[in-house]
């Protein structure tokens, strides 16, 4: 184990979704927990800031998730709202820190400090204005989810089970204007017929934060080969995603070997640059005693040292923890 978490310190680590702000925020969690506090060390829940830091993360992706109570009427003032709380916590913390770029993150890791990069899960949240979307690029937002579940005014979410219109013609001017602004696309929830439309499109980069491979769990929120093939196609990255329903459709089976199947399997078919992490942490309950991949973030140096026993090289496992991330940041974000 030693050499495994020696690895794990030593690397660049970044896990690519979590839904964590929605359960520090005072008024509580869609989980419908209560609000955990952020800088101290708590049992439920998957991530606080001591945890991060056990878990051995450089930084972590931070969702802004617009709830459907707030769609579509007032979700980018329900983004606003969680935007403001992301900027409460690093405004209280010195080891907590804002990413804007890929250089924040490697000056992080140098620091001993954990980076927080902005996400919107749900394209509801900039109410159908390109304006709206830069002035969320310049409070720090560098990645965003065109739809989460349902179908939008941009594309058709995942849970779209009969309109197969793929990306609206804002949704196709909103994916450039991403690309211009220095924004990742973030296939994640889409449709397929929405997600080909974004392949379509894209002249850069898009990534796919938390899916998991059709192959091993029938999931519709888990991507083809086809899908897999074309994210690596335009030089993306998909996160392996720790939630049980896309981790294996025999929930007795979930493990982190299982998640580690699915690396395997994308490494496979798309090559070892086109995986990283994206755990989906605080955006899934376990039931108590049922299978799970691991308890919460600070347990990830486990995945450091399954991967090492399946036979990862260390420049393989580097990649996967957060150097194929750093790499599209770099590409895209700058
Ligand atoms: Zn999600």
């Amino acid at each position: 184990m030693l050499k495994a978490l020696e690895l794990h310190r030593e690397a660049v680590v970044i896990d690519g979704h979590c839904d964590t702000i929605l359960s520090v925020m005072s008024r509580g969690s869609w989980l419908g927990t209560k609000a955990r506090d952020f800088f101290k060390r708590n049992e439920d829940g998957h991530i606080d800031l001591p945890r991060l830091v056990e878990g051995g993360i450089t930084c972590q992706v931070m969702a802004l998730y617009i709830e459907p109570r707030y769609k579509p009427g007032a979700s980018a003032r329900r983004c606003l709202e969680l935007l403001d709380e992301f900027y409460n916590l690093v405004g209280q913390s010195e080891v907590f820190v804002m990413a804007t770029k890929t250089q924040d993150i490697l000056d992080a890791k140098a620091e001993g400090k954990v980076a927080g990069l902005l996400s919107i899960e749900g394209g509801e949240a900039i109410e159908g204005s390109l304006s709206v979307l830069r002035n969320f690029y310049r409070l720090g937002v560098r990645a965003m989810g065109l739809t989460w579940n349902q179908r939008n005014d941009l594309a058709d979410g995942v849970g779209e089970k009969s309109a197969r219109s793929g990306l609206t013609d804002l949704g196709i001017s909103v994916a450039k204007e991403m690309e211009k602004l220095g924004m990742l696309v973030d296939v994640s929830h889409l449709s397929e017929s929405s997600f080909w439309g974004v392949h379509e499109v894209a002249e850069r980069p898009y990534i796919a934060s938390h899916s998991n491979a059709r192959a091993l769990a029938s999931h519709p929120r888990n991507l083809t080969d086809k899908q897999i093939e074309a994210i690596a196609e335009k030089g993306g990255v998909i996160g392996v995603v720790f939630c049980p329903p896309f981790v294996d459709d025999d929930r007795a089976k979930v493990s982190l070997s299982r998640v580690c199947a699915h690396i395997d399997h994308i490494k496979k078919v798309a090559g070892i640059d086109h995986v990283g992490l994206g755990s989906d942490f605080d955006g899934f309950g376990v039931t108590p005693g049922s299978p799970q991949v691991m308890k919460d973030v600070s347990q990830m140096p486990q995945l450091t040292e399954e991967l090492l026993n399946r036979g990862y090289t260390e420049e393989e496992i580097k990649k996967v923890l957060g150097g194929n991330w750093l790499r599209v940041y770099k590409q895209v974000i700058g």
